[in-house]
């Protein structure tokens, strides 16, 4: 699928099927969620995740997404320094870990995309702080996702916060626009020049995702060729929301 694809407008009726799509992902999250725990596997969380799309009508859309081969799970799960696209294994989380866990669910036509992270356990104060950080930029950046600001706004309120906290984002992966097609345009980097990019106006529906990590915002890709890690090996976060521009507030679609 191309990142560069059109701007999709979404009208009421559409944006009440992502709003669906959006709460059954927010299900396999939060079922997720409930399971996270010193001694589980990632396949197993990966597995739940699958059963609760599946069981409700929906089909995991990370499933058999292009790359170097297709990806082979509903969810990527990402330790410490991995950033995103982690594949789901026989490996067992661990007392102390951070977790990153992103979902894409297609129901109806329509995609929800959102993803957190969360400690496993005692966490050290540092994965803390980062944690809050980077959930607290993705806050920061819907308040943005309003009529008549531009993409550029939204990307560079997230850079700004992210680096006064003296953490960094990745150059690398960006949100994007979703809808039916998982990634759609326009591309919102974590990073921006205020006033710039796409004007934001009704019915434009955005997967903001603050990638964050601690040491430099460099990285690599592992030799599974899906798995994104902080280049110094130090700990990265990741939280997304799939959210629409409306007349006045912006709407979260991923909410349960
Ligand atoms: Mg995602
Ligand atoms: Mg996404």
């Amino acid at each position: 699928m191309s990142w560069d694809r059109g701007v999709v407008i979404k009208n009421e009726t559409e944006l009440a099927l992502m709003r669906e799509a959006g709460r059954l992902n927010a299900l396999a999250l939060a079922t997720v969620r409930e399971l996270i725990r010193p001694g589980i596997s990632t396949a197993e969380l990966d597995a739940a995740a699958e059963n609760v799309i599946r069981k409700n009508g929906g089909i995991p859309i990370f499933k058999g997404y292009p790359g170097a081969y297709p990806y082979p799970a509903t969810l990527t799960i990402s330790l410490n320094e991995e950033l995103v696209h982690g594949i789901p294994s026989k490996r067992k989380l661990r007392e102390g870990d951070i977790v990153s866990i992103d979902c894409g669910t297609l129901l109806d036509g329509f995609v929800g995309d959102s993803a957190f992270t969360t400690g496993v356990g005692k966490i050290s104060e540092e994965a803390a702080r980062l944690l809050e950080v980077t959930e607290q930029a993705l806050y920061i950046g819907i308040e943005k996702m309003r009529k008549g600001n531009r993409t550029g706004d939204v990307s560079s309120a997230i850079q700004i916060f992210v680096e006064s906290q003296g953490m960094f984002v990745t150059r690398e992966y960006t949100g994007h626009g979703v809808g039916r097609n998982m990634h759609e345009g326009p591309q919102v980097p974590n990073y921006g020049t205020p006033g710039r990019g796409l004007e934001l106006r009704p019915g434009v529906t955005i997967a903001l995702e603050p990638m964050v990590l601690i040491g430099t915002s460099l990285t690599s890709v592992k030799p599974d060729q899906w798995t994104v890690v902080s280049a110094d090996g130090s700990l990265t976060a990741h939280f997304e929301h799939t959210v629409a521009v409306t007349e006045g507030d912006p709407m979260i679609l991923t909410l349960p």
